[in-house]
């Protein structure tokens, strides 16, 4: 220590200085001026030998004490330093390098690898999947414990040369220093994915989770360790996109890619305002009657260099920002514009629904009812044609208020399906209670149907879940004749794919909706819902022709559950849109209510147990459509079929079909 580093707090060095100064000025003084000292009695008595001897000594050892004191001080002064440089690069939860350290040993592996080509490194970049979710589900504290637990393991599955590192949140990265082959980082990849095959555990209770790693190896091409890290971000997010617990290794084509992501991104914000996105609409047919169901509105966007572009290029990358929102709320617009024309264009009894799809970050929206309800409105839309698909993992990134949006929604009467069923993780006990209308089915469950007999398990229990929920079901990816008779035969309700059509634009769509709703031909509706109906299978169709010349159908407004008297006698009703019959003869309408509250009429007939049979209001309830046969027309149709008349008996005496 020099004298001029002395500061304030080193008073005890300044007191040994002043004591020092004092002896040494008294006795000097003493010396100059003995008489004076000596004979007046000044401040020093008796200066002898003693007196300085013994003053040397406590000036000393009072210097080595403080000397003492002094080193211990500075020896923690650099502890403490040397522990903020500590914390300056490294992470706090993990104690791993951070990501300043990490770059700047990347920095000096780049300039190395460009003095010596044969110097090979790695950089993996990882991100844990689904961390949000357990973070969330677990709590903050048991996330951090997670994190902890995860980087001790990369540790341990790694050499003690390479750098692991935790960049932040969930990401990790691993420095993988001077390597002898590109093999050798597959082999690491493999280690630390064999990490993640033991469950964690996280107070007691065992947690599995898997992480998507992206790699790039070094090259002479690269010039900076942002870059290199850059292009393993790009690679990760190419394997988290392919599935969970993937790896994928960068190539420059990847870099391409990242380029054409950013492009897109950027062209984005300027896509929705130019009307750039268009809607393809894909028929929704309904599996009883073979006749369209309604359609469900896929977004396409027409980019001005780079062409029609599939939703699968840029729904995610909007997905990561609020752009999302944007874009979902043009395609609601747009397709409840569609809808309208629809309406006007055709006949009112035109029945059809739109389905679009919406994402996680428009579903927690707080306003989200109040904006369907305007919308609606606007377009002057009644509710049900209008049906929204999510996700279950979208429903699962907040289920609670996601859960509340969907009451919300069923209560206006905007019917909600969950799409790529099959695909998610979310608990069945917790779906069970969503208030939702339908599943879809994930279509490479549907469309690989034949492939392998796993999948006609999947498909088979997903549609038995449904009925036992009472959901009805669409089967998404349907391709081939055979898929349609197995879904047929599972009771399946509602079919889409490309055995029907693919998506089409609206012109095209337009004519597929007037070919195959039936609209304007009575007896073609007729005749489908006939066929669907087991009673009338194995009758010709001829016969079934004339059945279908004196059938009527008979619509009951939704809000008010009565059956005019005119209406009742001796007639059989068939409920359309189902392979329920409801039947009743004579006088009281209300019988027709006690069929209606059968179990195996559809779900939303059971609103019709609470409210009074004359005067129910049930709003979310679609108007009833019945099909109407008199019995002394049909009776001489059907001589030649005993079975079927006595069928028809039965119904007439008020038991339902079996
Ligand atoms: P999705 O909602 O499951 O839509 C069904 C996708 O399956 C459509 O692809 C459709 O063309 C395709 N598909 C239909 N029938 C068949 C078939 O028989 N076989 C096969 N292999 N595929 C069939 P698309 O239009 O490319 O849409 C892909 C995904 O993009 C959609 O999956 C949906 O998740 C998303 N998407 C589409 N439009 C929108 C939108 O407006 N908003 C949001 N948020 N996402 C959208
Ligand atoms: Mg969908
Ligand atoms: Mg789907």
């Amino acid at each position: 220590m020099s004298w001029t580093s002395i500061d304030r707090r080193d008073w005890h060095l300044w007191l040994v200085a002043f004591l020092l100064i004092f002896v040494l000025g008294v006795g000097l003084l003493s010396f100059m001026f003995p008489a004076a000292f000596w004979e007046r009695g000044g401040l020093v008595q008796a200066p002898d030998r003693a007196f300085y001897g013994f003053s040397l000594l406590l000036i000393l050892t009072l210097t080595y004490l403080f000397q003492k004191e002094s080193k211990l001080r500075e020896l923690k002064r650099q502890q403490w330093e040397a522990r903020l440089v500590h914390n300056a690069f490294h992470d706090p939860l993990t104690d791993l390098p951070n990501r300043l350290l990490f770059l700047d040993r990347l920095g000096l592996c780049v300039s190395r690898a460009k003095r010596n080509p044969d110097y090979l490194f790695a950089v993996l970049y990882m991100d844990l999947d689904r961390f949000k979710m357990i973070n969330d589900s677990m709590g903050h504290a048991l996330g951090d414990q997670l994190l902890v637990e995860v980087g001790r393991r990369l540790q341990t599955s790694l050499r003690d040369t390479d750098t692991v590192s935790r960049l932040g949140g969930d990401e990790f990265a691993v420095l993988m220093d001077d390597i002898r082959h590109a093999s050798d980082v597959s082999r690491a990849v493999e280690r630390v994915r064999d990490q993640f095959l033991l469950p964690l555990n996280l107070a007691g209770r065992e947690v599995f989770t898997t992480a998507s790693i992206g790699v790039a190896l070094s090259s002479p091409g690269y010039h900076s360790a942002e870059e290199l890290l850059r292009d393993a971000d790009t690679a990760m997010y190419r394997a988290k996109a392919a599935g969970e617990g993937r790896h994928e290794v960068f190539d420059k084509s990847m870099h391409e890619q990242a380029v054409r992501l950013l492009k897109i991104e950027t062209d984005l914000r300027r896509a929705i305002d130019r009307k750039e996105l268009r809607l393809h609409y894909q028929p929704i047919m309904s599996l009883h009657t073979g006749l369209l169901a309604g359609f469900e509105a896929l977004v396409r966007w027409q980019h001005p260099d780079l062409g029609l572009l599939s939703p699968a290029e840029f729904i995610p990358v909007a997905e990561q920002s609020q752009l999302i929102i944007a874009v979902t709320q043009a395609v609601l617009h747009e397709a409840c514009s569609q809808a309208r024309t629809w309406r006007s264009q055709f006949p009112p009894d035109l029945r059809f629904s739109i389905s679009v799809n919406v994402p996680a970050k428009y579903l927690t929206k707080p306003d989200l009812v109040q904006e369907i309800s305007a919308l609606i409105a606007e377009y002057d839309l009644p509710p049900e044609y209008l049906r929204l698909e999510m996700t279950e993992s979208g429903i699962m990134e907040d289920p609670e208020s996601a859960s509340q949006a969907l009451a919300r929604l069923s209560e206006l009467g905007v019917k909600t399906y969950i799409d790529d069923f099959g695909t998610g993780y979310s608990s069945l006990g917790y779906l069970a209670n969503l208030p939702v209308h339908a599943l879809k089915i994930e279509r490479d469950f549907v469309s690989r149907l034949d492939v392998d007999e796993r999948n006609s398990m999947i498909v088979r229990s997903i549609v038995a879940l449904a009925h036992n929920l009472g959901l009805k079901v669409i089967a998404e990816g349907v391709e081939t004749p055979h898929q349609l008779d197995y879904l047929k035969a599972l009771k399946c309700q509602f079919g889409q794919g490309y055995l029907f059509s693919p998506a089409r634009d609206s012109e095209m769509a337009t004519k597929f909706l007037e070919e195959w709703s039936g609209i304007g031909d009575v007896n073609k509706v007729i005749l489908a819902n006939l066929r669907a109906f087991e009673l009338f299978q194995g009758l010709d169709e001829g016969l079934l022709g004339e059945v279908a010349k004196i059938c009527k159908e008979v619509t009951v407004p939704a809000g008010e559950v009565v059956i005019r008297q005119d209406q009742v006698g001796d007639t059989v009703y068939l409920m359309l849109e189902g392979s329920a019959a409801i039947y009743r003869g004579e006088g009281d309408p209300s019988h027709l209510l006690t069929v209606l509250q059968a179990p195996t009429v559809f779900g939303e007939m059971a609103i019709l147990n609470q409210g009074h049979l004359r005067s129910a209001n049930v709003k979310a309830l679609s108007d009833l459509r019945l099909l109407a046969i008199p019995i002394p027309q049909l009776d001489p149709l059907l001589r030649g079929f005993p079975r079927l008349r006595e069928n028809l008996q039965n119904l007439v005496a008020g038991r339902l079909l079996g």
